[in-house]
């Protein structure tokens, strides 16, 4: 018999799919390594595992003990599983931006969950990351997961993400594209690869009123760049540490707008039911079209899938309202 001692036993070994329709003026092969296999339907299931087990052999997280994070769904989700199978309470918390069903999931998983508001300065009190950090404080037994700055979380990708890529193109990748966020999944990613080889270009997928771009190339963390946006999960108004620049050989920027119908393309014309940044990140490997030759293999990675999008960018009153259909 083969079987999952329990489901956190499933996490990984997601399968590599070939983009067919919207790569069609792409001149080489574009892979998509597709996230949504992962029992919590997102990438993050690796590195919110790796967290846990981490914090548990260090000794800062102790049995019984309260698990609290700022997340904007996923990381929570991967959190969810672990904290269930491993008896921790969890609290999750989130901006008012986030999709009601992300918030919805959590609390079906077992999460508390607090709704903070977006648009505060992350110093602000009333942000979700000084909320998460001073429930972590005040509450007794709790530890405070911050994926920002969590090393864990890159050395998830590094550790599962990135070998299984290398593997399964049998070392033949040229260019990864991701959408960043935390900067986990494009730092452990592009670390691995880099190390197997020098050459292989790692692209970053940054949204408008983000920073990571403009920092990137200038090393001047602008605060002009900073404004409210729409698309989710990509893009930050501060540095995480997770991001290492060094890895990343460039970045996109890709508008709401795109991202947002991209993830309707990506369901409509390749069946691939996906959340919002794998939109993002789709339009950024077609932003960098230039880039690639004949012989190249582009993988992109998708992060999440598209239940949790149902009331945005699957609603065509809510594209409507944004002024994201023509
Ligand atoms: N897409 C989605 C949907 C996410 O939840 C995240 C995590 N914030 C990302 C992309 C970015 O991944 P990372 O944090 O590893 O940079």
């Amino acid at each position: 018999m083969k079987y999952a001692e329990n489901i956190l036993g499933t996490i990984g070994n997601t399968p590599l799919v070939k983009v067919n329709k919207l790569t069609a003026d792409v001149s080489c092969l574009v892979l998509a390594k597709y996230e949504t296999f992962n029992p919590g339907n997102s990438v993050k299931d690796r590195m919110a595992l790796q967290m846990i087990e981490d914090a548990e052999a260090s000794g800062i997280l102790k049995p019984g003990g309260t698990i609290v994070e700022g997340t904007s769904g996923n990381t929570g989700m991967g959190l969810a599983l672990a904290a269930t199978i491993k008896g921790y309470k969890l609290i999750c918390v989130i901006s008012d931006k986030q999709s009601k069903e992300k918030v919805d999931i959590l609390k079906a998983m077992g999460s508390e969950v607090h709704v903070c508001p977006t648009d505060v300065e992350p110093s602000d009190p009333r942000s979700y990351y000084s909320t998460a950090k001073r429930l972590a404080t005040e509450i007794p037994n709790a530890w405070y997961v911050n994926q920002y700055d969590n090393p864990s979380n890159a050395k998830a990708h590094y550790e599962s993400t990135g070998p299984e890529i290398w593997e399964q193109t049998n070392g033949k990748i040229t260019h990864f594209v991701v959408g960043v966020g935390t900067g986990g999944t494009i730092s452990g990613v592009g670390k691995f690869l880099k190390e197997k080889n020098p050459n292989i270009k790692i692209w970053g997928v940054d949204t408008y009123g983000s920073v990571f771009k403009k920092y990137h190339e200038t090393g001047i963390f602008d605060e002009k760049e900073i404004y409210p946006y729409v698309t989710e999960g990509i893009g930050e108004d501060i540095l995480p540490k997770n991001v290492d620049f060094d890895v990343i050989d460039g970045f996109t920027k890709v508008t709401d707008k795109d991202a947002a119908v991209y993830t309707q393309r990506l369901a409509k014309e390749e069946a691939m039911f996906l959340g919002n940044s794998a939109g993002a990140a789709i339009k950024g490997v077609l932003q960098l079209k230039e880039h690639f030759t004949k012989e190249d293999i582009v993988v992109v990675l998708f992060h999440d899938h598209g239940s949790r999008y149902v009331g945005k960018m699957f609603n065509d009153d809510w594209m409507r309202e944004k002024g994201f259909l023509d």
